[in-house]
């Protein structure tokens, strides 16, 4: 059992309760506590953080304060807690790097070696499908994701196998708890690692599937950083506040202009050569903008909600 935060279920519990709602920055403030109701004069001492599910009241003699999961149970709104899945074990039998996918991987740049360590291949009865196999940290294979090499716009190019269970792909093949590097496509992660950085993977189901998180949680919280190198798309790099909302450690990313004008790590690649793969990972930092805005933001929810206190000095007071 486990529920996964949803701005919607915080909105849709919001409209159940008659006060008035105003969002400000990642905070969703009601006009009155459900919880005491502002002691029936205080206004707008109540809120919901709609990025990690937090909720506090300010007014002292209240002070309830927890998380949205909590709020929801006092409050009899019903949350979809999922079922306890049961994903498909998967045959465990060694895997041989057909010829047609070290071929179909050199011609993006990636070797033979890596294909092999990897365990990249084509399928028995059609070789134009390549398979990446997904093993867990104890190498057991837990995930096949599809793809097709011919793909001419005609049903699916990517696919997995089903009811597997969605885990990071390379994991089984990381070397140390130092850096992780995430990308969003396999062929990204295995230019990463052709690249000679250790500790790349890929997540499985693109930019807007997370459900692999839940999975792999221990494993990534090992990670004394992670540095996000996802896919440039429409000046916005994929991956990142989903990414910063879920981890607990340092999260780098990988610079705009390291992209040189690419969509992703195989793009610049295939143009400019490792040197300039392995320079965007090095260069990558914690985005700065994003935590200047959230602190200026925190700034102003202290200093409206604060408990007044009284000073006798008029001027003081007004502040
Ligand atoms: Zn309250």
């Amino acid at each position: 059992m486990f529920y996964e935060l949803k701005q919607s279920d915080i909105f849709d519990f919001a409209n159940t309760f008659q006060t008035q709602k105003k969002q400000k920055g990642d905070e969703l403030f009601f006009e009155r506590c459900p919880y005491c109701n502002g002691g029936n004069h205080d206004k707008n001492t109540f809120s919901i953080n709609l990025v990690n599910g937090t909720f506090k009241c300010f007014r002292a003699s209240c002070d309830k304060q927890g998380h949205f999961v909590e709020l929801a149970r006092d409050f009899q709104f019903p949350l979809d807690f999922g079922e306890i899945k049961e994903y498909r074990q998967l045959p465990q039998k060694p895997i041989i790097t057909r010829p047609k996918a070290i071929e179909y991987l050199k011609s993006r740049g990636i070797s033979e070696q890596i294909a092999k360590k990897y365990g990249i291949t084509t399928r028995t009865d059609n070789d134009n499908i390549l398979v990446f196999p997904f093993h867990d940290e104890n190498n057991i294979r837990q995930f096949i994701k599809y793809r097709h090499i011919k793909y001419n716009g005609n049903g699916n190019k990517e696919w997995c196998e089903k009811d597997t269970k969605p885990i990071l792909f390379g994991m089984a093949q990381c070397e140390n708890f130092d850096t992780l590097v995430i990308t969003e496509g396999q062929i990204d992660s295995l230019t990463v690692a052709e690249c000679g950085i250790p500790n790349a993977v890929s997540v499985p189901t693109g930019a807007n599937g997370f459900t692999w998180y839940r999975h792999v949680r221990e494993w990534i919280d090992k990670f004394q950083e992670v540095i996000v190198f996802g896919d440039c798309e429409k000046g916005k790099i994929t991956l990142v506040e989903e990414l910063q909302n879920r981890l607990t450690q340092k999260v780098k990313v990988v610079q705009m202009q390291d992209y040189l004008g690419e969509k992703d790590a195989n793009a610049i690649l295939q143009k400019y050569g490792k040197q300039a793969v392995i320079k965007a990972v090095q260069n990558a930092k914690i985005p700065v903008i994003k935590n200047i805005k959230e602190l200026a933001e925190v700034k102003a929810i202290d200093i409206n909600l604060l408990p007044k206190i009284k000073t006798n000095i008029k001027e003081i007071d007004r502040l």
